[in-house]
């Protein structure tokens, strides 16, 4: 598996496989892999013949304030992992062959990105739909994976793909988690002993609320609920913990079976902030 640098190693790569009758995945990531990484690998293997990752922690899409500086990274330990789950190919570029000197372009999708996030983060999505646009143009691939972990961002990432028709279809690959539901994070290693134990929380605060609010307990109360048990579990901050439609991330007041929805949360812990969602449906 070799790893290339520039777009234009990357493009002759790619038309090389696609002159060959072969589909191409791609699967954008900012390293310190995980098994979640890993997964979108394995679900583009199952659309395409080549699989190529991208490593590029961008800057564009980290605050002033965020740990852009401390992001971990470990390309040797990465390219590895990658290998074993059957990538073809690594586009690692610099930030120079991204964000030459002049780079003047912004990329901003409206609407899906005020809230949630959006709201905590200002700036993040335009950085990543920025960021996205390229890779998706750079790889040209039949298809592009992103986690549904990210859920808000995929929401974004299909509409900037389809505002803008690039011609790549965009797949969601579900959240991997860990023995005890944290979904898996390169920001989870910021984390001590103890706030491991805390960050568990997350997944079960919000499943629990999603349960709840399938079986038709009223919306507003069950999120400041939800909100308080987090903080009582140890949580430092929740930046937001909301009930939202899927696709249109339109705030739910009243949950109506017929339209899809998910409990969002992001909570902060040390020098951590954990996002998290599922869905609203029965408990089994
Ligand atoms: P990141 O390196 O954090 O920017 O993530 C790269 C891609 O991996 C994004 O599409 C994420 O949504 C996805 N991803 C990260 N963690 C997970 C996870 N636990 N399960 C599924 N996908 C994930």
């Amino acid at each position: 598996m070799e790893t290339v640098r520039t777009v234009a190693a990357l493009r002759a790569r790619v038309r090389a496989w696609r002159d060959a009758g072969e589909r191409i995945a791609l699967a954008p990531t900012m390293g310190a892999l995980h098994e979640g990484h890993l997964s979108l690998v394995t679900l583009g293997r199952a659309h395409a013949e080549r699989v190529v990752a991208s490593i590029f922690v961008n800057p564009t899409q980290f605050g002033a304030d965020e740990d852009l500086a401390a992001y971990p990274s470990d390309e040797a330990r990465d390219a590895a992992m990658l290998e074993r789950a059957g990538c073809d190919l690594i586009f690692a570029p610099g930030r120079e062959e991204m964000y030459p000197p002049d780079f003047s372009t912004r990329v901003r999708v409206e609407g899906l990105t005020d809230c949630l996030c959006g709201a905590a983060r200002p700036g993040h999505f335009d950085g990543v739909a920025q960021v996205v646009a390229k890779l998706l143009n750079q790889a040209q691939a039949d298809v592009a994976i992103f986690g549904e972990k990210d859920w808000q961002q995929l929401v974004v990432i299909r509409r900037l793909a389809r505002d803008l028709d690039i011609p790549t279809e965009i797949l969601g690959a579900p959240i991997v988690r860990e023995a005890d539901g944290l979904a898996m994070s390169s920001r989870n290693r910021y984390l001590d002993e103890a706030q491991r134990v805390v960050a568990g929380h997350l997944n079960k605060v919000i499943f629990a609320a999603a349960g709840r609010i399938a079986g038709g307990a009223p919306v507003t109360a069950g999120m400041a609920a939800a909100a308080a048990a987090l903080v009582t579990a140890g949580f430092d901050q929740v930046d937001y913990l909301e009930c939202r439609e899927a696709h249109s991330l339109a705030p739910v007041e009243t949950f109506d079976p017929a339209r899809p929805a998910r409990v969002f949360a992001a909570a902060r812990l040390g020098r951590a902030r954990l996002i998290d969602n599922v869905p609203v449906e029965a408990v089994a």
